[in-house]
C-alpha cells in the first residue's frame, strides 16, 4: 500500500525537532525506526501532515552510566540495546526481553524509544520498563520533564507524551544482583506475545525478598501484577511461588482476539508468572 502524502523534515538536533513538532501541532508524527509507524501509514491508519524523522540526531543514541541509573538514548536500536555491555550488566532483563522482539531485520531498525512511545500493550518492552521502574525523559517547547513508567502508558497506543514532545532518554535504575527473566508465550518464533511476563527477583536468606512483575498484553496498557508481587514476598520455594503466581491475573482486563480469549490469557499470566519467577529466582 502507498502511504498518504505528507511533508518531511529531518532535523539535526533535539531543539530543531521540537520546534518542528510545535509548529505543526497535532498534525505531526515522529519517525524513529519506522517499524510501527510505516505500517500504519501504509495501511492508511495514520494521516500526519508532517513526518519528523529524528533518525539523524546523534545525541539520541547510545547508553551511558549516570550514577545509580543507565541512561539510554531513545533512538538506540533494539540490536544495540541487546549487545550493549552496560545494559547486559545492569539491566539484563531489558537485554533479554529485547532479544525476543521480532526478527533481526526489525531489531536493526526499531528503537527502544519508538517501542515505548508507541505504547502497544502487546509490545514486549513497555511491561519491561514497568517492571524496571524506568523513567522516560521527554523534551517539548516547555522544556524537559521526567515521567515514571507507571504514569506513561495511558491507554491502547496512547502515552503521556503530548504531540509536541520528543522522547529523548529512558532511565533505568541498575538492577545488578537481581535475578531476571522474560517469559514470552507466542504461537510461532519471532511473533508478538500472546502474553508475556517480565520478572525481577531479589533474594535474601533463601527466600524472595522482593519481586517485580510486568505483564504484556493483559489489558489496554502494560500492567504490574501487584497482587502477585505482594504474595511473592517471603516465598521460599517452588510451591510457595506457584501459590503466589495464582494472583498474577488479579486486576487485569485482557482482550479477546484471534489468538486467545480473556480467560486463556489469565491462565497464561498465572503459568508464565510462575515460570518467570522460578527462573529469575534461580529456583526452577
Ligand atoms: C514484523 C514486525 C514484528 C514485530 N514484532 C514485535 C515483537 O515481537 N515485540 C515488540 O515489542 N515489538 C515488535 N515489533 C515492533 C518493533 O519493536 C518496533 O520497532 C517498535 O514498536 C517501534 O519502534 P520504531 O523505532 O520502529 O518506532 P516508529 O515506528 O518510528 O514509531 C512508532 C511510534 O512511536 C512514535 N515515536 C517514535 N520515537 C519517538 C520519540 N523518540 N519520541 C516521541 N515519539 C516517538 C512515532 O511517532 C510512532 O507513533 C514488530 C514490528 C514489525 C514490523
Amino acid at each position: 500500500m502507498i502511504p498518504p502524502a505528507f511533508e518531511y523534515a529531518r532535523p539535526a538536533s533535539v531543539d530543531e525537532a521540537v520546534r518542528a513538532l510545535a509548529d505543526a501541532g497535532e498534525e505531526a508524527k515522529v519517525l524513529a525506526g519506522g517499524q510501527s509507524l510505516l505500517p500504519l501509514l501504509r495501511l492508511r491508519l495514520a494521516f500526519p501532515e508532517l513526518v519528523v524523522d529524528v533518525g539523524r540526531i546523534p545525541e539520541l543514541r547510545g547508553v551511558r552510566e549516570d550514577g545509580e541509573a543507565l541512561a539510554i538514548g531513545a533512538l538506540t536500536t533494539h540490536h544495540d540495546v541487546i549487545h550493549d555491555p552496560l545494559v547486559r550488566r545492569y539491566a539484563g532483563l531489558l537485554a533479554g526481553a529485547t532479544a525476543t522482539v521480532a526478527d533481526p531485520a526489525v531489531r536493526h531498525r526499531g528503537t527502544l524509544g519508538g517501542s515505548l512511545a508507541h505504547a502497544d500493550p502487546a509490545g514486549d518492552l513497555p511491561a519491561v520498563a514497568l517492571a524496571l521502574d524506568a523513567e522516560l525523559v521527554a523534551v517539548g517547547p516547555a522544556g524537559r520533564r521526567t515521567i515514571p513508567a507507571r504514569e506513561f502508558f495511558l491507554d491502547y497506543l496512547q502515552s503521556a507524551l503530548s504531540p509536541d514532545e520528543l522522547l529523548v532518554e529512558v532511565r533505568i535504575p541498575k538492577t545488578e544482583g537481581w535475578g531476571f527473566h522474560y517469559e514470552k508465550f507466542q504461537r510461532v518464533a519471532q511473533a508478538w506475545a500472546i502474553v508475556g511476563v517480565a520478572a525481577l527477583v531479589r533474594r535474601a536468606d533463601g527466600h524472595i525478598a522482593e519481586a517485580r512483575i510486568g505483564l504484556t498484553n493483559m489489558g489496554s496498557t502494560p500492567v504490574r501484577a501487584t497482587a502477585a508481587e505482594r504474595a511473592l514476598a517471603g516465598a521460599d520455594g517452588p510451591e510457595a511461588v506457584a501459590r503466589a503466581a495464582e494472583a498474577a491475573a488479579e486486576g487485569t482486563r485482557p482482550s479477546q482476539d484471534l489468538s486467545a480469549s480473556p480467560e486463556y490469557r489469565e491462565h497464561l499470566a498465572r503459568v508464565l508468572t510462575r515460570r518467570a519467577v522460578l527462573t529469575a529466582g534461580g529456583m526452577g
